[in-house]
């Protein structure tokens, strides 16, 4: 396979897109973009086997248009396992827009990125991510209606991270019972790194269970902020990696456990809400279970989102919400003694499954 013989360098060269290490059977990748507006976008479509692609849209200042594609690559398979595993009859995608969200986010940026996902046809349906507020998907829900994540004003869910922190939490929970034998939060030292929509509710749950939580936040307003409310520590130290915690969870962005970060971790638990927290799965995965760190899957426990906005699909409501992502708690349970049993990462495990309701579906579908 070209993967495996050509270095990243040389693949950006001469393999641009098929040729990507974060390519991976993508079904379409569509790049848009519009010179009055400034709009640069990719929407990538993963696989829509189970259902239309639904993923949130990033805007982010990307250091090249590299990352970017890296970037939606990574995160549009990502929402393909995520829906898998949910049970949920959709497929993954998602879409990045390259900006400043403050320097270059404007209604009419935001029109225009909507009749772009609106040519698609329902293939893909977008909502909200980093950089994206619920009033941008009610702008664009004036131009098309494939779209989630819109106001509840708007006929839609919602804000969607309260529940992905519920999701998160429920998954913590249930990656302490397998790691200490029971799923009290009490008194165990939690590191949460970045406390923004989904970080910030997660705090507020921890701390209700009296958890001895410590954020840490590159916006030092937030944590002044999260500090007051919740009565949880800020962590001025050097380096949060090497801290000494029973959990660490990622809730800012991606790849924070890396070849770096591996070998300083000395917590028992990973557990957060950062997409693609594994820089590479094939390497930290093991490694993680070599050092006998719980992982709870990214894909599995950040599931709350896609939930919430599923709703707005299905038609379902609050109550079929709060179950559905509650069950987030037996699934974690269920991944992580089946790896266990198996001698296989809690991550690989939670693929295949993911994986296998594919693959059933395809057969189906012949
Ligand atoms: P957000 O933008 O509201 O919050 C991110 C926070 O991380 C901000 O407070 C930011 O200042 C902080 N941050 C950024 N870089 C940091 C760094 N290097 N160190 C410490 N803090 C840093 O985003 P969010 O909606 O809370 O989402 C958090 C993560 O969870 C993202 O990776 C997102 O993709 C993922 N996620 C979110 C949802 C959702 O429903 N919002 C669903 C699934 C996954």
């Amino acid at each position: 396979m070209i993967t495996e013989v050509l270095t990243a360098n040389q693949l950006k060269k001469e393999a641009p897109v098929f040729g990507q290490l974060s390519f991976d059977n993508h079904e379409q990748v569509v790049f848009c973009q519009d010179k009055d507006t400034g709009l640069k976008a990719i929407i990538g479509v993963h696989n829509t086997i189970l259902g239309p692609a639904l993923g949130g849209t990033r805007m982010y200042d990307y250091a090249s248009e590299w990352d970017a594609l890296n970037d939606v690559l990574r995160l549009s398979r990502g929402m393909t396992y995520k829906a898998a595993i949910t049970g949920l009859n959709l497929g993954g995608g998602k879409a990045v827009i390259i900006g400043d969200p403050k320097k270059i986010k404007t209604p009419e940026l935001m029109t225009r990125f909507g009749k772009f996902v609106h040519t698609l046809g329902g293939k893909y349906y977008t909502a909200e991510d980093v950089g994206m507020e619920t009033s941008d998907m009610d702008t664009v829900r004036e131009v098309t209606p494939y779209v989630t994540g819109i106001s509840e004003a708007k006929g839609g869910a919602g804000n969607p991270s309260p529940v992905t922190a519920y999701g998160v939490y429920m998954g913590m929970k249930a990656a302490t019972k397998f790691a200490y034998g029971n799923d009290a939060l009490a008194g165990k030292r939690i590191l949460v790194q970045g406390i923004g929509h989904v970080g910030e509710e997660l705090v507020r749950l921890a701390a209700e269970e009296d958890a001895k939580v410590i954020i840490a936040d590159i916006n030092e307003e937030r944590l002044q902020e999260v500090s007051k409310k919740y009565g949880a520590e800020i962590y001025r130290g050097e380096d949060l990696y090497a801290e000494t915690a029973d959990i660490y969870a990622p809730c800012a962005l991606g790849a924070t456990v890396n070849d770096d970060t591996i070998n300083k971790l000395k917590v028992k638990v990973i557990a957060g809400a950062a997409n693609n927290q594994l820089a590479n799965e094939n390497i930290h995965g093991p490694l993680l279970q070599k050092k006998g760190i719980v992982y709870a899957p990214d894909f599995l426990i950040n599931a709350g989102g896609i939930i919430n906005v599923y709703a707005e699909i299905e038609g379902y409501g609050r109550e079929e919400i709060k179950s559905k992502t509650e069950n987030i708690y037996n699934t974690t349970l269920d991944i992580l003694n089946k790896s266990k049993a198996m001698n296989i990462t809690a991550n690989a495990s939670a693929m295949s499954i993911a994986e296998d309701r594919i693959a059933v579906r395809k057969k189906e579908q012949l």
